[in-house]
């Protein structure tokens, strides 16, 4: 089948096909793909009342839910950028999001959240009825807002701007055009043998990469997507049960989650209902956690790799060949992969170094960025990923990041390794490693965060890593955190934690 030629097109395809199948649910709503199609366009026209140009940026500060598909597909008809933003980030991210992309106007979608109501109120919106959408924000119009040219080709037009959640500290705007979404969507689509019958249960937010793409891919396929505003342990076991989904993709926190509600809940065995496919990608599994959920699931949980500038799909474990390792899998069809040593020099198969990608799925760039871009995107088309990855035969293994890497003593040290170790301990819930300057050294430190109640000290976990790591790389120090800094889709925020090393952030120590 050719690709749809922008974002919007993929639902409206399903028109002609299935009008009557739904497409997006929420609690107590939901579009059949006639009503999504009729109310994007009729969306666009209130948006283009409201000032909004081909070629602008538009945020849209919202949870999950169906007003955010309607104005998401809605900016791609008026070849506008979207912005999705969750409402959970601070004003000030909000702040430089909204100047950084020099938007036209910022909407709220309101009465879902009280953070996104908030931010409404701050940036002073209106409330109003925008086109079929039940009363949103609508902040005011920012007159000097320049226009980016808009083209016909849908690789080079942008479809949505995401300024990615910063677990290094800078935010960047990636460009991520038509194409790159498409392209991505549909490969995985196939790869996971997605169709019509397909009703997937979205609790990763859409103002991310994997949400957004979940959104799209299911919506090419004629599946439907069921919103979910706020991530609910109890809701989505129970939605499980009885809701019909048959796909649930997460980050590891999703299911870490799911097995903290069900060991306190008491609850028997998870009802399957028609679950048919656990999916997890976005930061390293730990294969505790990952048999665990096979066990309570009966199924096997899908390793899946990805990066915001790849739109996002690199590489899954593909579906009838489950693995019992923390293998990302195999190449996405259509994804070039190449190792390198951190100078650019080719590796030998199976070394470990830095994973460069090729493909269509590869952004534009970065946003007002061009040196940033040039940075990490070679003149071949060469993405460099900043991941350390090694590939045994076609299977690829990402061992860590290049920026997190410790040389301690000249040895290098990945930090996933340690953290891999640390969280096999059964009391501990997560882990992180990070280096620590040292008299012209590096340290390996470890922030843990234990089972609440748990008797377990640094000095077992010391003892416990002795056996099991060689000893560049057991940590110097141990440090017992209630609760390890992360991201909303729940990555761990290491460089709070470097900064907490240097003196310049304080975290708050372990209560118990
Ligand atoms: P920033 O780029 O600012 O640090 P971020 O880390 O949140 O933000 P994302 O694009 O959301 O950026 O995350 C991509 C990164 O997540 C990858 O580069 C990789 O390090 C990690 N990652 C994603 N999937 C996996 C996986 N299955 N296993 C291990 N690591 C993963």
């Amino acid at each position: 089948v050719d690709l749809p030629r922008r974002i919007h097109d993929a639902p409206a395809r399903q028109v002609a096909k299935a009008p009557d199948r739904i497409a997006l649910v929420e609690d107590g709503a939901f579009w059949t793909y006639g009503e999504l199609n009729q109310r994007v366009t009729e969306t666009a026209t209130v948006l283009s009342s409201l000032g909004i140009r081909p070629g602008d940026r538009m945020i849209i500060v919202s949870e999950n839910c169906i007003a955010l598909a309607a104005l998401l597909l809605a900016a791609s008809k008026l070849d506008a950028w979207a912005i999705v933003a969750n409402p959970r980030l601070s004003a000030r991210e909000l702040d430089q999001i909204r100047g950084h992309s020099g938007a036209r106007r910022m909407l709220f979608t309101s009465g879902i959240s009280k953070e996104a109501a908030a931010h409404a109120a701050r940036y002073g919106a209106e409330r109003r009825q925008v086109g079929p959408l039940a009363e949103i924000g609508v902040g005011p119009l920012n007159e000097s807002a320049a226009v980016e040219p808009v083209v016909a080709d849908p690789a080079k037009q942008v479809a949505v701007l995401i300024y990615t959640s910063g677990t290094t500290g800078t935010p960047k705007g990636v460009m991520l055009s038509h194409d790159n979404l498409l392209i991505s969507a549909r490969t995985t689509a196939h790869f996971r043998k997605m169709t019509e019958g397909d009703k997937i249960y979205l609790v990763l937010p859409i103002s991310h990469i994997v949400g957004i793409s979940l959104l799209i891919m299911t919506l090419m396929v004629g599946g439907t997507v069921r919103m979910v505003s706020k991530y609910d342990p109890a809701a989505t076991a129970k939605a499980i049960a009885e809701e019909g989904v048959t796909i649930l993709n997460g980050v590891p926190a999703t299911y870490q989650r799911l097995l903290e509600y069900k060991s306190i809940s008491g609850a028997q065995q998870f009802a399957r209902g028609k679950l048919r496919l656990i999916a997890v990608a976005g930061a390293p599994l730990d294969l505790n956690l990952k048999s665990r959920v096979e066990q309570e699931f009966g199924l096997p949980l899908l390793n899946g790799y990805g990066i915001t500038e790849c739109s996002p799909g690199i590489a899954g474990v593909r579906f009838d060949a489950p693995r019992a390792d923390q293998a990302v899998g195999t190449l996405l069809p259509g994804v070039e992969a190449r190792v390198r040593t951190i100078d650019g020099i080719p590796t030998t198969r199976g070394e470990v170094g830095e994973l460069h990608v090729r493909g269509r799925n590869v952004m534009l760039g970065y946003y007002r960025a061009p040196e940033l871009t040039a940075k990490v995107i070679d003149s071949e088309g060469w993405f460099n990923t900043g991941d350390l990855a090694r590939f045994d035969g076609d299977c690829l293994y990402i061992v860590g990041r290049t920026k997190e890497m410790i040389i301690r003593s000249g040895f290098n040290v990945y930090p996933a390794e340690i953290e891999a170790v640390l969280s096999s301990h059964k009391d501990v819930v997560q882990s992180a490693v990070v280096g620590r300057a040292a008299d012209g050294n590096e340290e390996v430190v470890a922030f843990v965060q234990l089972l609440p109640g748990s008797c377990t000290t640094r000095d077992d976990l010391m003892e416990f890593v002795r056996f099991q790591l060689t000893s560049y790389k057991r940590p110097s120090e141990i440090i017992v955190l209630d609760a390890l800094p992360a991201t909303s889709t729940g990555k761990i925020l290491k460089h709070k934690l470097a900064e907490s090393l240097a003196g310049e952030a304080a975290l708050a120590p372990a209560t118990y």
